[in-house]
């Protein structure tokens, strides 16, 4: 294991990132990391950069100061970055590739190797949030780091319901409970809760999924005319595949929302008999075995195409 507060030792500046698109994981762990280093390393600078994440994570201790630009010309000791490859850090990316030492910590399967000089990559965590608990010495952890990994962890595991859910999980979260917050707020709040746009968003791809291979996979999409319409941003339209994949008979789901003329991000789930993080690496993407994602070219009708042709390669149909 990565004994991280060895690790930067010494270093002055200290910078965290995830990848673009932030979900709940992604927030919670590089939250949780920042408001420990800075209590571990009071004497040291140390910033966090992401997008801007969705209001709901406003209840996380230091939400206000994470960075969203990366104009400053500043060359970083230590670059961590956490729950992504590089590539997928956005802005960031300029501070990992000019940092003096970059460490990854992960656990996307299609990041098995680790893309810093030290990695702590382990594909059978539930979350990125979990991993960077496991490192943290335990005496220097307090209510607003442990809360922030436990956001993390229900975004990841669907509230420990996933199959990426294991013992461990549940022993963290039990631990991490223990610090004394509302978890059952928190829940709500920030995994549960749906604007009214986002229902109604959800209700419209419910309303225009298809199934198709003899009901064993599910399409929706959300083209750009309707995601200006309900004034919807990619966050809102979180969750809508994870009620796609529960379609009785379903093993497959897929869920695309268009993001240029020719151009869908696309996220798959399994149920288990397809290997999507396969898929999505096929097509430049990656994840996890029953969640991953990726960004297709073409047409509705070319990417649904696309993906079917490995769905049903690997359904045997
Ligand atoms: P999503 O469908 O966007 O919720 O993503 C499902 C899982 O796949 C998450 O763990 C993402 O971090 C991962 N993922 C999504 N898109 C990509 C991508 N382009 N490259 C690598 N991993 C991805
Ligand atoms: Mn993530
Ligand atoms: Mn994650």
């Amino acid at each position: 294991m990565v004994k991280i507060l060895e690790e930067l030792k010494g270093a002055g500046k200290i910078a965290i990132s995830g990848h673009v698109r932030p979900d709940g994981d992604c927030i919670g762990s590089c939250m949780g990391l920042y408001l420990y280093l800075k209590k571990a390393l009071p004497d040291t600078r140390t910033d966090v950069y992401l997008e801007k994440p969705a209001d709901v994570f406003s209840c996380i201790e230091g939400i206000e100061e994470i960075k969203t630009d990366c104009s400053e010309d500043i060359r970083y000791d230590v670059f961590i970055a956490v729950d992504t490859v590089s590539d997928r850090l956005g802005a960031a990316e300029t501070y990992f590739k000019t940092a003096k030492k970059t460490i990854n910590i992960d656990h996307h399967i299609s990041n098995a190797d680790g893309c810093g000089q030290i990695n702590y990559v382990d594909p059978t965590a539930s979350s990125s949030s979990e991993l960077v608990y496991e490192l943290m010495e335990k005496e220097l952890v307090d209510v607003s780091v442990a809360k922030a990994i436990y956001i993390g962890m229900i975004h990841d595991t669907g509230v420990f319901q996933y199959s990426n859910t294991s013992p461990k999980t549940l022993r963290t979260a039990a631990e991490l409970v223990g610090y004394g917050f509302d978890f059952s707020r928190l829940i709500d709040e920030t995994f549960y809760e749906k604007s009214y746009v986002q229902n109604q968003i959800l209700g419209r791809a419910l309303l225009e999924s298809i199934l198709f291979m003899d009901g064993r996979c599910i399409v929706s999409a959300i083209d750009r005319k309707t995601m200006d319409f309900y004034n919807a941003k990619p966050g809102d339209l979180e969750g809508i595949v994870s009620q796609l994949r529960v379609t009785k008979g379903v093993e497959c789901a897929i869920f695309m929302y268009q993001t240029g003329l020719q151009e869908y991000k696309v996220s798959l789930r399994s149920n288990g008999r397809v290997d999507v993080a396969k898929i999505a690496s096929y097509f430049g993407g990656g994840g996890h075995v029953r969640a991953a994602g990726c960004t297709l070219q073409g047409t509705y009708y070319d990417c649904i195409n696309n993906l079917s042709l490995h769905i049903e390669k690997q359904l045997g149909a």
